[in-house]
């Protein structure tokens, strides 16, 4: 018996999905639930600063990216596909795609 060569998708080991994901009811934090069993909180306005969509990269290559975003909120968080969530902001901005493997990342960068 030969085994059927794994798909490429199988070997760059993807982060698995969080089991819960849900929004604070002050809307000022984003809890997830490893697929480990991990609680990860991450905020509302870490999570906006760390935006990866053009609009914001080209921001920051212009110098014009906000330093902080006190008291933003998220206002809806949408899966795309399995890989990761697009969260949608109350200032409007709702282009980010965060995928698992970096919002685990942003986590252990507060840590
Ligand atoms: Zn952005």
């Amino acid at each position: 018996m030969t085994q059927p060569a794994a798909p490429p998708a199988l070997l760059a080991q993807p982060v698995p999905a969080p089991t819960n994901i849900a929004v604070s009811d002050d809307l000022s934090f984003l809890d997830l639930t490893t697929a480990a069993g991990d609680a990860m909180r991450l905020s509302a306005g870490r999570l906006r600063g760390a935006c990866k969509c053009a609009h914001c990269l080209r921001a920051r290559i212009d110098g014009v990216f906000p330093q902080s975003f006190d008291g933003i909120a998220v206002t809806q968080v949408s899966p795309i596909g399995d890989y990761a969530i697009n969260i949608a902001f109350s200032d409007g901005h709702a282009r980010g795609i965060y995928p698992w493997a970096f919002l685990l990342g942003l986590h252990e960068a507060e840590a």
